[in-house]
């Protein structure tokens, strides 16, 4: 037995063999990446992998047996999975591992489209915690979906392929920026001044020595639309468009141990408890869940706060031919989401002790909150035991840390509204540098630790 406490670095922990392991899942998870940039996009890549091992539509209303294996889509922008255990579902509750795959990005204002300088662009709403000037000066890509009239709906995807066009928000050149750089850096890149290009050749008039047509670049790029899509400038106001980084997720480092990618948060999170539902062998219930509308406060039909996780939860509850009150009061969950990891370099936002680092492990946080825990589930100890020997049972590197230091810090994740169902939760993620930002930076040995942080809970 072991009197003192020591972090463990899973790189140093492993052999040849798990390092193999730990950089070929790190593959599985890029490709997974680099067609989930969206909610829509990572419910779209799960349902198509689920289809791949077997699992079948839910029906609230079907009877369910041990084996069975099913899903369910929300709308298009959050998916559950269901494996059925061959234990007492009323004793034994569901083991439920909840992601969000929705990021931080720029969506699409309503009436997007203007000229204005030769160039035509598309107005933007950030969408989620952002440091607005890191979103300038960079290739994006667009994503997401348009409804014509009479219901038709068209799917965008346009700055992905090698060959694509990207679209690309302007910043000032230092040269004219001496006012711009004396701003706090909130003030630097304001809100309103996101405006993406996405154009910039005139439409020519038809007859000859006709007056130059106003607006001609808008009305061009508008015209190739309409050709393409067939939709009109109105179709922008039934549509969910958002400019995300465009490119692929790519290793960093000369020894490729990490993995830079937009949308890390939250989806290197929701790819291995998908891994795991798959793979466990648990006699339990198991459910993942990839939840939508976090990075703006879960709520709305597709976020945590709605009440479809109950709808979902009783349903199998009585589908297996339990009550689902006593389902749900045995059930536990484990909310799977990112935390900051220690940064060496802004060192003084963090308390060394209790942050966890890159490359130690799956990372707990028993809470999260701002201040006085303002607004968090704290897990209880009795919780916290549970998931120790879980993991321990399973031999899992894992670590426990709170998100910057007291004060400094503060956060939230869907842990809260899970628990406020009297469901034991806790947050179990990555650890991450650059959260949020339009690349962020993970450890392939994280990602790998916490799948088998996953198979341990499923099992436990
Ligand atoms: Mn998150
Ligand atoms: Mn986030």
């Amino acid at each position: 037995m072991e009197i003192k406490y020591t972090r463990k670095n899973v790189y140093k922990q492993a052999d040849g063999e798990q390092l193999e392991k730990i950089y070929s899942f790190a593959e599985d998870y890029k490709n997974f990446l680099n067609t989930s940039k969206t909610e829509r996009g990572a419910s779209a890549t799960a349902l198509k992998l689920a289809e791949e091992e077997g699992f079948t539509p839910f029906s609230f209303t079907e009877k369910l047996s041990p084996g069975d294996k099913r899903y369910f889509i929300n709308r298009d922008k959050s998916i559950f999975l269901l494996k059925v255990g061959s234990d007492d579902i009323a004793k034994e509750g569901v083991r439920m591992m909840i992601a969000h795959v929705d990021s931080p990005r720029l969506d699409l204002k309503p009436n997007p489209v203007y000229e204005d300088g030769g160039l035509c662009y598309l107005k933007t709403h950030y969408y989620g915690g952002i440091k607005k000037y890191q979103w300038t000066a960079i290739p994006l890509a667009l994503h997401g979906v348009i409804v014509l009239r009479g219901g038709e709906k068209k799917t965008v995807c346009v700055g992905e392929d090698e060959d694509d066009p990207v679209f690309y928000i302007t910043d000032l050149l230092p040269h004219l920026a001496q006012e711009q750089v004396q701003k706090p850096m909130s003030k630097a890149i304001e809100a309103e001044n996101l405006n993406a290009v996405i154009g910039g050749l005139p439409a020519v008039g038809e007859g000859e020595g006709e007056k130059e047509e106003k607006d001609a670049v808008k009305t061009a790029i508008l015209n190739l639309l309409n050709k393409k899509y067939g939709l009109t400038e109105a179709d922008f106001q039934c549509a969910e468009l958002c400019f995300v980084p465009a490119g692929k997720a790519r290793d960093v480092g000369f020894d490729r141990s990490l993995i830079s990618a937009y949308g890390h948060d939250d989806k290197v999170c929701a790819y291995p408890e998908m891994r795991a539902l798959f793979e466990t062998d648990s006699p339990h219930t198991v459910m993942a869940v990839f939840a939508d509308k976090e990075e703006v406060g879960s709520d709305g039909v597709t976020g945590m706060q709605c009440r479809i996780i109950c709808d979902m939860l009783e349903a199998v509850a009585a589908n297996l031919g339990a009550n689902p009150v006593l389902v749900r009061h045995v059930t536990k969950c484990v909310s799977a989401d990112v935390t900051a990891a220690y940064d060496p370099t802004y060192s003084s936002v963090f308390e060394k002790r209790n942050s966890t680092y890159i490359s130690c492990g799956a990372a707990v946080s028993k809470y999260t909150g701002a201040r006085g825990k303002s607004s968090t589930n704290d897990a209880s100890a009795e919780y916290m035991g549970f998931i120790r020997d879980a993991f321990e049972d399973c031999g899992v590197i894992w670590q426990i840390g709170e998100l910057g230091a007291v004060d400094l810090g503060g956060g939230g994740t869907v842990a809260k509204y899970i628990a406020n169902l009297g469901i034991d939760t806790v947050d179990v993620g990555v650890p991450v540098l650059s959260m949020h930002a339009p690349f962020e930076l993970v450890s392939k040995a994280d990602v790998y630790s916490l799948y088998t942080a996953m198979l341990a809970f499923c099992k436990k």
